[in-house]
């Protein structure tokens, strides 16, 4: 069953082809064209060199966990209730990816620990679509 969501930001160019990628069980990252850049969130322009000559790539999905919060305060009401557990993952890559954990508790994190990418079955006021979270590798 899916997990209701917060509405996802599916606002400017990009955000679609990033949300499709999930739909496919891929995590698509931008990828700059001229220095090799890879930026998230979504960008118009590479934030190292400001060229346009981006491009979405599928990305490993793997990484390790950097940092760790568990939100107390209800900033969604039902669709999130409270405590719910966050993290910052460190993509091999380089992009670091806000997201949550998947069959772990934050109160188990390590520094550093591997993490590989899954996508949960959730919905929103958009309808249904997989979120990237993240598993111990
Ligand atoms: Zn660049």
């Amino acid at each position: 069953m899916a997990e209701k969501r917060p509405p996802r930001a599916m606002v400017g160019a990009g955000n679609e082809e990033f949300w499709q990628g999930c739909d496919n069980g891929e995590l698509l990252i931008q990828k700059c064209g001229k220095c090799g850049h890879r930026p998230w969130p979504v960008v118009q322009q590479c934030e190292q060199c400001g060229s346009d000559a981006l491009t979405f790539e599928a990305v490993s999905g793997n990484g390790k966990l950097a940092s760790w919060c568990t939100f107390e305060r209800p900033y969604y009401g039902d669709l999130m209730p409270v405590p719910y557990d966050t993290i910052l993952v460190e993509l091999d890559e380089g992009p670091w990816f806000i997201s949550n954990p998947k069959g772990f508790a934050n109160t188990e994190a390590e520094l550093g620990m591997p993490v590989k990418v899954a996508f949960l079955d959730c919905e929103d006021s958009h309808g249904a679509f997989k979120l990237p979270v993240f598993e111990r590798a």
